[in-house]
């Protein structure tokens, strides 16, 4: 259903510039007005609005999912405090220090969504599903926009889709295969055979991103997706040089049939590639059933196991070792980049007069401009909310049926609340919670009482991974 939404049929005139920030635009959009049809009628997929609508399911699933990977305790940081960033993620608000102001539920200004505004944000693309969707719906549509406006500028230029593995074993720790991977592409860049090729086929730079599976048969198995922006007259040559020499190296020692190169002739191929790692698709993938770990040797990835984890049907055994799996992910991807673009590269498309502005992750983070309140919940209510665990269905709610049937679910779901709605100021707030929160305002430490409180809950589900799957090599 959601996949399904984006694949629509566009064609776009040379001669006019193409901006995916103008095709958003819902005026465009509500006029009918259509970019003129090209001639050679190829079927192009376009980011648009529809693509980032997320059905009710999807935002439940991703928000339990962010849920379950709150309650890994991976890094130093997390352990110094007691709790994660991604536990903190969407639940607990900005201005947290004595400060009584409701979270507000606002419709946005440019995407007309609806969401909460000032709650904090984790922005851990490896390990928060919420922060990595919002990143990579963006990343998505910045690389259509540069390899559409790369291929429009000249028609000498190429863009290749590569994919460079790696020998995996399934005794291989991650970190070895990871770290190997990396530092065998970085030195891979500087090789003198690289050099000659980037010279010979005019290599102007490339876009890289980071993927890993795992399976039970065959361990861990990290690999690169590349763009590679290039004016190659002898595109053949240019990938097999690249596979021949990229699988030789003796720490990838690799299968050179596993080394795909193509060249993607037209957007709908570019975009191919730029879904791909985009969770959106990996949870579509018929509909959040997975295969089972050990008979699928071709790997599933990290937030597919944290999507089976959320579905709470995995015997102990298999709960351990899926929660190991996550564990060693969350920890040794850490600080890599998921997504990134060559200097190069953006240097060769600023010459050649393309915006190269690329958001950076906090930028992307960052609430939008808030068009309208549509309702206010209190403070003490939202803690139980947070708690709980129930903001995704607040605001599904919301879309389906407006504020009466919120507080109606709400109401039935927090009896002991006595919830009301004032008209007036737009809030729903609870009598007995307000008493409550009385006196709490009067302890000391008021804030970081409450903090410990809502996710104190999650607390006590926390994976002790690090001290459980100590990995030395
Ligand atoms: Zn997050």
């Amino acid at each position: 259903m959601y996949k399904n939404s984006y694949i629509h049929q566009d064609n776009f005139n040379k001669n006019i510039p193409f901006d995916y920030r103008k095709y958003e635009d819902k005026t465009v959009k509500k006029s009918g007005a259509k970019i003129p049809l090209d001639t050679n009628k190829k079927s192009v997929r376009t980011p648009s609005q529809k693509d980032t609508k997320i059905t009710h399911a999807f935002r439940s699933q991703l928000y339990e999912m962010r849920r379950v990977s709150g309650g890994f305790k991976i890094t130093d940081k997390d352990y110094e405090r007691g709790y994660t960033s991604v536990s903190c993620c969407g639940r607990v608000p900005v201005n947290d220090n004595g400060d009584t102001t409701p979270i507000n539920v606002v419709t946005g200004k440019e995407t007309g969504n609806i969401y909460y505004n000032g709650l904090m944000k984790c922005g851990s693309v490896w390990r928060c599903p919420v922060c990595n969707y919002k990143i990579t719906q963006q990343r998505k549509k910045e690389i259509y926009y540069l390899t559409s406006e790369f291929m429009r500028k000249s028609e000498f230029n190429r863009i290749s889709f590569i994919t460079l593995t790696m020998r995996h074993k399934s005794t291989y720790p991650l970190k070895y295969t990871l770290d190997t991977l990396l530092e065998e592409f970085r030195k891979f860049q500087r090789t003198s055979v690289y050099k000659r090729l980037e010279r010979e086929h005019n290599i102007k730079g490339f876009i890289k991103s980071l993927e890993i599976t795992v399976s039970k048969r065959n361990g861990w198995h990290p690999h690169l997706h590349l763009l590679v922006f290039h004016q190659s007259d002898n595109i053949e040559l240019l990938h097999r040089e690249i596979k021949q020499k990229w699988a030789k190296r003796k720490k990838i020692n690799a299968l050179q049939k596993n080394q795909i190169c193509k060249e993607v002739y037209n957007k709908a191929g570019v975009t191919d590639y730029v879904t791909k790692w985009t969770i959106s698709d990996e949870l579509t993938k018929g509909s959040f059933k997975l295969p089972k770990l050990n008979k699928n040797e071709k790997g599933i990835t990290p937030f597919q196991i944290l999507s089976q984890l959320t579905l709470g049907k995995n015997s102990i055994k298999e709960e351990t070792e899926l929660k190991g799996y996550l564990g060693q992910y969350f920890q040794y991807t850490h600080g890599k980049h998921l997504i990134h673009i060559s200097k190069k590269l953006l240097k060769d498309l600023k010459n050649s007069n393309i915006d190269t502005t690329i958001k950076s992750d906090k930028e992307i983070l960052e609430d939008e401009t808030p068009e309208k309140i549509l309702f206010k919940i209190d403070k003490p209510v939202w803690y139980e909310v947070a708690k709980y665990n129930y903001m995704a269905q607040i605001l599904n709610n919301y879309e389906s049926k407006g504020v009466d049937f919120v507080l109606d679910k709400l109401k039935s779901n927090f009896p002991t609340l006595e919830l009301k709605y004032n008209k007036q100021l737009k809030l729903i707030y609870s009598p007995i919670k307000n008493k409550e929160n009385e006196k709490i305002r009067k302890l000391e430490n008021r804030n970081k009482d409450i903090i410990n409180a809502i996710i104190h809950d999650i607390g006590n589900s926390y994976y002790d991974i690090t001290r459980t799957l100590e990995i030395r090599q």
